[in-house]
């Protein structure tokens, strides 16, 4: 958290990552340049394809996440394109959970389409669906590790014996969880994605993404992934499998996903990400000890139909709470008021201290009622198997006192 990817800066000996706010680097002479042009030298070329404050940025999520290598970009969205883009050709399939945030199910059922990119929702707790559904035509499975709203919790490692038993690969969109809540990689997973705009940078002030790659998958061997083990035209022929092994994914992530895809993220971002990182670990245990106490408060209170938080006793997903997320079940998770759609607007609107705002991760306490607002745009079903049903409010709990959190709830359920 606080030193992967970044010492003292070599020339002025700052001992803080300094912001690289810079376009493109010299060259030392033309063989340089040429070598650093054919990938036969990494190296800076222009900030579109990697810049020095966004690698360190790179190298700390790829230790954090226990991976071979990471690229950012612009946000959590343009993470899960750039995750796609190596692995997909037009007419190509893959299989996500249909509990994924809402922003997700969106980009892959409609977006997506029009890359002529195909994928098929399935209910990822109902494992010989799973398995159905991964035929030998299937690119990958994406699943969330802990899914934003409902706090599903995902059986990783049955999903990877799945998905690895099919020649697919296992993407896991780990936002909500956070290296330090579960390290998916520990569990199977090939590649891992975040919206960085969450808990990694945890203020509320930037919109970033990750892709972090195992280095484990064998694109050369497996010969489903053509992007990756046939030749590079733009590269002379070069393939990627053959010539950076481990590396192949997160080489072709900044040479042909970064350059053409354009998703870039800027270097004050990735600054802004480093320094919240720093104190990840301090924040998360926060989050999930205020979180705790006001799941177990709402589940007592006469106007809370029920109370979805995976580290309480009751919950569904305790068990796999307990496997894969053994420091805490995260800040974000949804109740249902008594009074449906209504009731939950007025819950929304009666807070003060908490902020209505679709938004998770932020050290201020967030309200929102998904069905009015990120969900709106499903339908009724979609929002069902989402966890978004009309009387659903989403919380992401802060760093307050969480007296003064509960004090603000209980104001706002009584004038509801
Ligand atoms: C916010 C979010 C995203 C999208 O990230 P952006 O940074 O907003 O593009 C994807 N997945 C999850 C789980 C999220 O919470």
């Amino acid at each position: 958290m606080i030193h992967a990817g970044a010492g003292p800066e070599p020339v002025s000996g700052a001992r803080q990552t300094p912001i690289f706010q810079n376009t493109a680097y010299a060259f030392h002479d033309a063989d340089h340049a040429a070598s650093l042009f054919n990938l036969q030298t990494f190296g800076f070329i222009y900030s579109r394809l990697g810049n020095p404050t966004v690698a360190a940025l790179e190298q700390r999520l790829a230790s954090l996440e226990g991976g071979r290598g990471a690229a950012c970009c612009a946000s959590g969205h343009a993470a899960q394109v750039l995750a796609f883009f190596p692995l997909m050709e037009p007419g190509s399939r893959f299989v996500a959970s249909n509990r994924l945030y809402g922003g997700s199910i969106t980009q892959f059922g409609r977006t997506f389409r029009k890359f002529d990119w195909h994928c098929d929702f399935v209910d990822t707790e109902d494992l010989a669906a799973v398995e159905a559904a991964l035929d030998a035509g299937v690119k990958a499975l994406f699943i969330e590790s802990l899914a934003n709203p409902g706090g599903v919790v995902s059986d990783l490692e049955a999903l990877a014996e799945l998905t690895n038993a099919s020649g697919a690969v296992l993407i896991v969109d780990s936002t909500l969880a956070t290296p330090w809540l579960c390290r998916p990689m520990d569990w199977g997973a090939d590649v891992v994605v975040h919206s960085a705009t969450k808990f990694l940078s945890g203020n509320g002030t930037v919109i970033g993404g990750a892709v972090i790659d195992s280095g484990r998958f064998d694109w050369g061997a497996s010969g489903r992934f053509p992007g990756l083990s046939e030749p590079e035209p733009a590269y002379h022929g070069l393939k990627f499998s053959e010539t950076f092994g481990d590396l192949a994914f997160t080489t072709h992530a900044h040479a042909v996903g970064l350059r053409d895809l354009g998703a870039t993220m800027a270097p004050m971002n990735a600054f802004l990400i480093l320094l919240g990182l720093e104190t990840l670990s301090l924040r998360m245990e926060r989050h999930c000890r205020n979180a705790l106490r006001v799941a177990e408060w709402l589940e007592g209170h006469p106007k809370v139909a029920w109370v979805s938080y995976a580290a309480l006793p009751g919950s569904p997903y305790r068990d796999l709470a307990a496997k894969y997320l053994p420091n805490g079940a995260g800040s974000v998770f949804t109740f249902g008021v008594r009074g449906g759609y209504e009731a939950g607007i007025r819950v929304v609107e009666g807070c003060d201290l908490f902020s209505h705002l679709a938004n998770v991760g932020d050290a201020r306490s967030l309200i929102l009622h998904p069905a009015s607002t990120t969900h709106r745009q499903l339908s009724d079903e979609q929002r069902a198997a989402a966890g978004a049903g009309p009387e659903v409010v989403r919380l992401s709990i802060g760093l307050e006192t969480v007296d003064d959190l509960i004090r603000d709830l209980d104001r706002a359920l009584a004038a509801a």
